[in-house]
């Protein structure tokens, strides 16, 4: 094990405690899921551009599984036939979980609905009051954080809320543009499960009152899989929508509401502008 704080190589068997610095290791990477803090720490480190940018725990497994997937194929390429089986996201929000409740706090972490009381940090506030453009409706309020938290909503003049009503202000805001716009496109963000858009659309329409308005699935469908090269590891699993690299939830929901089309159709069109493996 690798110290990340001095960098000494310590034997697991020499204990949970740098020798040379006394840094105390959380992690056991003889357990799962096999990472080390100095392994745990520098993904932490990728995924939120040094704590630069807004994540959740489910793209921090993204792109985790997304590495992995590239060490198994070299390792089947060298001969062997090991292979690995998809970790659930919840092994890695556990994790995270274990490492902030060790008093270790990781900056850009999202680990809790933050936006249903008004807040100095709420982007923007003034957008829905003037009217945003399109409405999308996700599957969990953690992805509604990370999309706003890292302007989605602004750039892409769109009002985010989840199916459960949160946040409340926002959406009791939307129930009254839809009330006034019929032509306001509906846009569905969810997870790979199959009929996951169903309900989100079933409450658009019913709570909503949006039962005449356009809506439009971005994904994820349960072959994504297949369309986009990051999510290869995803094959028969069902992840939900924060495990897209930062760039794809971003740029590539923007450009899919610009464009009114779902994330593969994006894909297969070429997609925007940027590789779909770099998670930069
Ligand atoms: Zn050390």
């Amino acid at each position: 094990m690798l110290c990340p704080q001095c960098s000494n190589n310590q034997k697991r068997s020499e204990g949970m405690q740098c020798g040379s610095c006394h840094y105390g290791f959380l992690l056991d990477p003889k357990e799962r899921p096999y990472l080390s803090d100095r392994r745990f720490l520098h993904f932490v480190g990728k995924v939120s551009e040094d704590g630069e940018r807004w994540f959740t725990a489910h793209q921090l497994h993204g792109l985790l599984q997304h590495h992995d997937m590239g060490w198994a194929a070299a390792v089947r390429r060298a001969g062997s036939n090991r292979r690995r089986v998809p970790r659930p996201p919840e092994e890695t929000v556990a994790t995270v979980a274990r490492w902030v409740a060790h008093g270790r706090p990781i900056r850009g972490l999202i680990d809790r609905p933050a936006l249903g009381v008004p807040a100095p940090n709420w982007p923007e506030p003034d957008l829905y009051d003037y009217g945003a453009e399109n409405v999308l409706v996700v599957d969990q309020p953690l992805l509604v954080d990370v999309l706003v938290r890292n302007g989605v909503h602004a750039r892409a003049r769109t009002a985010i809320i989840d199916a459960s009503g949160y946040p409340s202000g926002v959406t009791r805001r939307v129930a009254d543009l839809i009330a006034h716009r019929p032509d306001l496109r509906i846009f569905l963000l969810h997870s790979s499960a199959d009929g996951a858009a169903a309900p989100l659309e079933a409450y658009a329409r019913s709570v909503l009152g949006a039962s005449a308005n356009p809506v439009i699935d971005l994904g994820l469908s349960h072959h994504v899989s297949r369309e986009l090269r990051f999510l290869r590891w995803a094959k028969h699993t069902v992840v939900p929508a924060d495990v897209l690299s930062h760039k794809w939830l971003t740029t590539g929901v923007e450009s899919a509401i610009a464009a009114g089309v779902s994330l593969v159709g994006l894909a297969r069109g070429g997609g925007p502008s940027f590789s779909d493996d770099d998670f930069g």
